[in-house]
């Protein structure tokens, strides 16, 4: 009897709530990729450490609910991960980044790809093709994948990064240190960046050991020639800590948070004229 009170425990309101609210997002989700409402990217700037200038933005999903609100990327991308309904809404933000990209020549744009994509069929070609349809120029497009991209041998992932990268694209390894990540690939593939995860630029000056994980990163990441990124840079302490590091890069809420395209086009016409 306990036993099967313990079985029918997994039935909680709560855990109905779940189910409902996976089940809500799904269809609301489909729908707004096929209406193209409530839908959009945000672009979040990236700056050199050094001089300060912009030098990339990346492309963040943004999901107005017509009831419910902003829905976080949080809660909706593993939804359509699950769903493989992130195979359309990742063709639709490189659509809608590839688009904006040309208002922006001096800069890439930065666009996530769930490791769900990569085991699409005809991934790599679909990217191409679709970067070529739009008329943008792969060399200003980066890809950003997890390292669990990486370590994915099976399934052609790693041949779709390679021809990815052979048609100019840039690659990015997102959330850098976190993971299930073994460094034994970094020398297998070929990759332009590394971004380190926030939790360490955020856990900076908090007595843990993030600034010895960060130099080591930055250090490792030069040695093989790597841009590195510093993620969710909120503070000057931190900003000053990851110049001195020799990080290159530096994206977060002390330079910026994701903007508008609008809104990046005329904060890049308002520097130029500074
Ligand atoms: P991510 O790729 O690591 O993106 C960076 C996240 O950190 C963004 O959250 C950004 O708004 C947030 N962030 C930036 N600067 C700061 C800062 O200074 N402090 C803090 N606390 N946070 C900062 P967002 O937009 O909520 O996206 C969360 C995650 O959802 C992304 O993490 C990415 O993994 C995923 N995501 C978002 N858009 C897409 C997309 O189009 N496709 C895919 N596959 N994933 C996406
Ligand atoms: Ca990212
Ligand atoms: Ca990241
Ligand atoms: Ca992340």
């Amino acid at each position: 009897k306990g036993e099967g009170r313990s079985r029918y425990r997994i039935f909680t309101p709560e855990m109905d709530e779940t189910v409902n609210f996976r089940k809500t997002i799904e269809d609301d989700l489909r729908e707004a990729l096929a209406t193209g409402k409530g839908l959009e990217v945000a672009y979040q700037p990236q700056i050199a450490l050094g001089g300060g200038d912009i030098v990339g933005v990346e492309a963040l999903a943004r999901w107005r609910h017509p009831e419910r609100g902003c829905i976080q990327p949080s809660q909706f991308i593993p939804v359509a991960e699950q769903t493989g309904l992130i195979n359309q809404l990742g063709d639709w933000v490189l659509r809608e980044a590839c688009g904006v990209s040309r208002r922006w020549p001096d800069l890439f744009v930065s666009v996530n790809l769930s490791p769900v994509q990569f085991r699409s069929k005809g991934f790599a070609e679909r990217v191409i093709g679709i970067v070529g349809d739009c008329g943008g120029d792969p060399r200003k497009i980066e890809l950003e994948v997890t390292e669990s991209v990486l370590l994915d041998e099976e399934g052609g992932t790693v041949d779709a990064l390679r021809m990815l990268r052979g048609a100019g694209f840039r690659i990015a390894l997102d959330d850098f240190g976190t993971g299930y990540s073994s460094l034994g690939y970094l020398h297998r593939f070929d990759v332009d960046k590394i971004k380190i995860d926030r939790s360490f630029t955020q856990s900076l000056g908090q007595g843990s050991k993030a600034a010895a994980v960060i130099k080591a990163i930055v250090s490792l990441g030069h040695a093989m020639d790597l841009t590195v990124t510093a993620e969710g840079v909120e503070t000057e302490i931190q900003k000053k800590f990851l110049h001195t590091a020799g990080c290159n890069e530096m994206q977060g809420y002390l330079f910026s948070r994701a903007l508008s395209a609008d809104q990046v086009t005329s904060l890049l016409g308002r520097r130029s004229s500074m």
